[in-house]
């Protein structure tokens, strides 16, 4: 389906970015990878994908909270494989502490990656989408674009900006053979989820699988995690052309979080 086509997936070195760009790169397309970890082991993943999938797959290390880096991600791919047809904005961090306590280099980091990044990498595809007429923009937000939890003040405010964002890009597109949509995830085992799974492990002196259920019924009513291959399928479901007049939209997979 997406052959000849070539996509980019912001923060692909883990978690929900790599299930999105082992099933992007499945149905034919190049891939420019991104993320932050060890050289070796990111040049080997990058060769894997290129052999698994006989795509094109380069990699790219830009720190997306540069602003000149997260621009340059986009002119950086169409050097190397000629084209962005598909960007997955994905690359996310997070910080959790009461808004009295948050740090503002803490705050700032969180809006520059996890929302700022988005508009700039945007903002850099527009101009090749539009001239090859076809585009697909995939944000991954979060239930926290839709909904809050207390001590997340900033991937909150940045996940609601980037579904917010995703409509306004929407409608700029509208007609034009891009769409624009996000994808708002609930609870996913990465290794970003991991880290709170630990805190809540310590803080409430939880065994793992203690704290993992604990963190589930809390939200998540399904008790069950959403996973990275289940948003791979999703994200290509939105590149289809079944998905076409698809636009706009905040699309939950969530276990039933926000049917609460
Ligand atoms: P993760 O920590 O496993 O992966 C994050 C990726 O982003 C990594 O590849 C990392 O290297 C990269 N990254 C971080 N900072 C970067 C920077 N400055 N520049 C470039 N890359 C950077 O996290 P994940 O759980 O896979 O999260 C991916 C996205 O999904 C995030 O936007 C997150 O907010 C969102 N999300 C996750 C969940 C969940 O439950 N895991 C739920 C909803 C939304």
């Amino acid at each position: 389906m997406l052959k000849h086509k070539v996509a980019v997936v912001t923060g692909s070195t883990s978690g929900i970015g790599l299930g999105i760009a082992r099933q992007l790169a499945a149905a034919g397309a190049d891939l420019m990878i991104n993320g932050f970890g060890d050289a070796a082991e990111i040049e080997a993943l990058r060769a894997e994908l290129a052999s698994t999938y006989g795509v094109r797959v380069a990699y790219n290390g830009a720190d997306l909270s540069v602003a000149t880096e997260a621009t340059g991600l986009i002119a950086n791919t169409v050097r190397e494989l000629g084209s962005v047809d598909v960007l997955v904005n994905n690359a996310g961090i997070q910080y959790v502490s009461p808004v009295q306590e948050f740090p503002l280099e803490r705050w700032d980091a969180v809006i520059a990656i996890n929302l700022t990044a988005v508009f700039l990498t945007t903002r850099a595809a527009l101009p090749i989408m539009h001239e090859r007429k076809w585009g697909r923009i995939i944000n991954i937000a979060s239930v926290h674009g839709l909904v809050a939890s207390a001590d997340k003040s900033a991937y909150v405010a940045a996940k609601h900006g980037v579904v917010g964002l995703s409509k306004t890009v929407a409608l700029e597109t509208a007609g034009s053979g891009i769409t624009c949509n996000a994808i708002c995830p609930g609870w996913v085992l990465t290794p970003l989820v991991q880290k709170q799974i630990d805190t809540l492990a310590v803080k409430e002196n939880l065994s793992p699988e203690e704290a993992k259920t604990k963190l589930l019924s809390e939200k998540q009513p399904s008790l069950q995690f959403a996973t990275p291959e289940q948003l791979g399928g999703l994200a290509i479901f939105l590149c289809s052309d079944a998905a076409a007049q698809i636009t706009g939209i905040a699309l939950p997979m969530d276990g039933g979080w926000l049917a609460r």
